[in-house]
């Protein structure tokens, strides 16, 4: 289940007018307090919205999607050429492949270089939080492949544990935990809180 909403005001809104439904499909979700706060180093504070079905009595921890929406479409490409990176694929073979100007993806490239390690530390943490046994991620041969591995990872264990549906990819929920900021120059500093993306859990 991913609970759609521009930013934690918009989930809370649709929650209270009843536009929520539960994964069982018999009840709609209302209000039920919030999950407990959760500080993630590099990433911000959580503090999730929690909800109730009355037909179930399953409670479900909503997280709000800010920027998701907006950016999912470039989330997707930038993603795409940042995987293609770290596999070894050139960044002209990657602009040819993405359909965009080999300028623009070198200068993603570049960008996510930059902030690589941040990344890579970022959602280690995030990976460590959100699975407390993750196993160790094996070295990818360079920063840039770790960061991007790291990010896999987070995004994997946050479906296993939060219950989140397919229809979140990893990128999308890269960009959305970093407010967009992958790729900007300030890095995790700017990095989020409220924008902690999508789905549900116990
Ligand atoms: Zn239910």
């Amino acid at each position: 289940m991913v609970m759609v909403g521009t930013d934690q005001a918009e989930v809370d809104r649709r929650l209270r007018r009843g536009e929520l439904s539960c994964p069982c499909g018999a009840g709609r979700l209302a209000p039920w307090g919030h999950a407990r706060t959760r500080t993630i180093r590099g990433l911000g504070v959580l503090r999730p919205r929690r909800a109730r079905c009355p037909a179930c009595l399953a409670t479900h921890v909503l997280l709000a999607v800010s920027g998701l929406l907006r950016r999912a479409d470039a989330a997707e490409v930038v993603g795409a050429a940042l995987t293609l990176k770290a596999s070894g694929v050139g960044h002209r073979r990657i602009a040819a492949r993405l359909g965009r100007a080999a300028s623009t993806v070198r200068g993603w490239l570049r960008a996510f270089a930059g902030n690589a390690e941040r990344v890579r530390a970022a959602f280690t943490a995030l990976l460590a939080e959100l699975d407390p046994v993750p196993g160790p991620v094996p070295p990818a041969g360079s920063v840039f492949a770790d960061a991007v591995q790291a990010v896999g990872a987070a995004a994997a264990a946050a479906r296993r544990r939060l219950g989140l549906a397919g229809a979140v990819s990893a990128w999308q929920l890269a960009s959305a935990a970093t407010a967009g900021g992958l790729l900007a120059p300030a890095g995790p500093a700017e990095w989020i809180n409220t924008g902690w993306p999508l789905g549900a859990g116990r």
